[in-house]
């Protein structure tokens, strides 16, 4: 493509909220093939709400929430926000008492692990306690098994899990539904009726990916990709000469962004991911892939 009709294409894109970064990626966006698409706030809104509280045995509701706010006080996770935000609005949390969180750390698609101390929950003295809050995997990682009854039921509503462990055993296990957007599923029809091959890349249970894969319309996914494994996912999509789009919102999209041919950063949610995408697609809906190949389509014909 001529350098003026890449400007022009620039500046339409512009207009229409796309910004485009690398012209190329304006050339390359109507060749791609297999277009990778993040789950949470990419297919979703991204803005969770705790549904669900279940208790395990020794437990109270209360408690499990009380406790894992108290770990995602540091986490600037989606889901962090869901739980503080729960725990706030529940009478029974917030009538439980015990000391802040220390040590707590934030391990990348898994959960996080801290200590507190004053927890009444499955035992009567108020010691220290390790506490793992997590995924399910994440925390079977750290001995304490989920009941697959308690598990099935949320995940098959499409419910993201939330598991709290305490000092290896199952505490309890939060729900956290994240809304599809509105018009996720027809933004994916458009997007296969160009041919593209559509796959949604996410960290989240298997069960809750099939369940969102199912309310869009996708049918190849993969789960419980860590945020280091995401770009390895993308290049694996590339075998056999296959042009790869990504288009994620989240910090943890950074690498797999980078990895495609052509990215494309939904919302302006995430710094880090605007700066590693080709092209930022301001308004919050996957409908701006479409446009941006809609447009490269335009842009190319004009010079051809
Ligand atoms: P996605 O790929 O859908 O954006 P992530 O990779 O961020 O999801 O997280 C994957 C899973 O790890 C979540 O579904 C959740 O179970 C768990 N997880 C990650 N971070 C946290 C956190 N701060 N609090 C609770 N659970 C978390
Ligand atoms: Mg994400």
């Amino acid at each position: 493509a001529t350098p003026t009709a890449i400007m022009v294409g620039t500046g339409q894109g512009a207009r229409a909220g796309m910004l485009v970064k690398n012209a190329e990626a304006l050339e390359l966006a109507e060749r791609i093939d297999v277009l990778a698409v993040d789950k949470t706030g990419t297919l979703t809104e991204g803005e969770p709400a705790v549904t669900d509280v279940v208790a395990a045995e020794g437990w109270t509701r209360g408690q499990v929430l009380a406790v894992a706010a108290a770990l995602e006080q540091s986490s600037a996770h989606p889901i962090a926000k869901a739980v503080v935000m729960a725990a706030k609005e529940d009478d029974e949390a917030r009538g439980v008492a015990f000391a802040p969180a220390e040590a707590v750390r934030a391990i990348g698609g898994k959960g996080l692990v801290g200590r507190v101390r004053g927890v009444q929950g499955g035992t009567e003295d108020g010691g220290e306690r390790e506490i793992v809050l997590g995924s399910p995997a994440f925390v079977a990682e750290h001995g304490a098994v989920v009941p697959d009854a308690t598990l099935g039921e949320l995940a098959a509503a499409g419910r993201t899990l939330v598991a709290l462990a305490c000092d290896g055993r199952f505490a309890g296990l939060i729900g956290v539904a994240d809304r599809v957007r509105a018009d996720s599923a027809a933004a994916v029809a458009r997007l296969q009726a160009k041919g593209l091959r559509v796959v949604m890349l996410t960290g989240d249970h298997p069960a809750t990916a099939a369940a969102i894969a199912r309310q869009t319309g996708i049918s190849d996914w993969r789960a419980g990709v860590l945020p280091g494994d995401k770009a390895a996912a993308v290049q694996a999509l590339a075998a056999g000469g296959a042009r790869v789009g990504m288009a994620g919102d989240g910090i943890n999209d950074a690498p797999a962004l980078a990895a495609a041919d052509v990215s494309f950063a939904i919302g302006v949610g995430a710094d880090v991911a605007v700066e590693a995408a080709d092209i930022t697609l301001v308004r919050n809906s996957l409908h701006g892939v479409a446009d941006a190949i809609d447009l490269s389509r335009a842009t190319l014909s004009k010079i051809r």
